[in-house]
């Protein structure tokens, strides 16, 4: 998916006793015929990152159509994950793929790629979840990658847990990543208290999709984002009508980073850098070939410098 938006709006967040901050979602408009918005929790004002996770959009389930042109990405890593529909991705690695329901789609983006992400005619719904993961400083020039993997559905207390990136309640995910992290489904059914044991040197984020759940003895509503730091070895989530939520983990990633529009970089010149060089149409992103239409151009860099984005200490 294309970052869009020009001018993001600042979202206040809360701080509770609990120690979990809840980051709420804005809702950002993609544009486009038949367009879709996307619910937003990261980045925002308060917190870039969790882990390596510097990305998260939730959307649908919405009667609508996805047409993004091939765009660019640098730097960074992106994480498709469905509940409903299906989308056809084609990239200049030569990949054409289908973004289905419970299989993990990871694009590395690293040096340069582009993609197009296209709903198919049948899939009129769309909900899912859009996360980028920005590269550590040693691997940001990665080669072009694109992995799939269709994680297990495990079994814990009652809840059913897909792993799709670490490992978590026993399962582990073969996909390989540039740091330590973690990225699962949970279905909790009505009125079940769930403890995972999590590494503690990660921090976590809770994407609460449909239902009702409390973490840590926070509630959160339909697309917050409930944020937890490090030190803590278990995550207690109770729903009382049943909730489905994305876990999100990861150590500190520990380096600021520059985003602006598809790009993940570490200074405002190399931004404006790998902007012109998609302008050129340079072989950094090469091409996607068997999209009807033509690629996205890159929106004029905002006046000032763009300022690196880390977390508060
Ligand atoms: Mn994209």
């Amino acid at each position: 998916m294309s970052n869009v938006e020009a001018e993001p709006a600042e979202v206040t967040c809360a701080s509770t006793p609990g120690g979990v901050e809840v980051l709420g979602p804005r809702d950002v408009p993609l544009g486009g015929p038949r367009a879709m918005s996307v619910r937003r929790t990261l980045p925002q004002k308060q917190r870039s990152l969790i882990g390596a996770w510097c990305f998260c959009d939730h959307y649908g389930p919405d009667d609508v159509s996805m047409d993004v042109a091939p765009h660019p990405h640098t730097g960074l890593q992106t994480v498709s994950w469905l509940f409903t529909g299906e989308i056809e991705h084609r990239d200049s690695l030569g990949v054409h793929a289908f973004v289905r329901p419970g299989e993990l789609n990871l694009m590395t983006g690293g040096r340069g790629i582009c993609h197009s992400e296209v709903s198919t005619p049948g899939s009129t719904v769309l909900h899912g979840v859009q996360l980028w993961l920005a590269l550590p400083d040693a691997h940001r020039d990665a080669p072009r990658d694109f992995q799939h993997h269709v994680p297990p559905t495990v079994e814990l207390d009652g809840a059913a847990i897909r792993v799709f990136l670490g490992s978590l309640a026993g399962s582990a995910s073969p996909v390989t990543t540039f740091s330590p992290l973690l990225g699962a489904e949970i279905v909790l059914p009505a009125d079940t208290t769930l403890t995972l044991d999590v590494d503690p040197s990660f921090e976590h984020g809770v994407l609460l999709d449909t239902g009702d759940v409390t973490l840590a003895g926070t509630a959160l509503q339909p697309a917050d984002l409930g944020y937890v730091g490090t030190g803590r070895s278990s995550l207690t989530l109770t729903s009382t009508g049943g909730a489905r939520l994305v876990l999100l983990g990861g150590e500190p990633f520990g380096e600021e980073i520059v985003m602006w529009w598809n790009f993940v970089g570490r200074t405002h010149d190399e931004i404006a850098a790998y902007r012109d060089e998609w302008q050129a149409e340079t072989d950094r992103f090469g091409r996607v070939e068997g999209y009807a239409g033509t690629r996205l151009p890159a929106p004029p860099l905002p006046g000032g410098r763009l300022r690196p984005r880390g977390n508060p200490a």
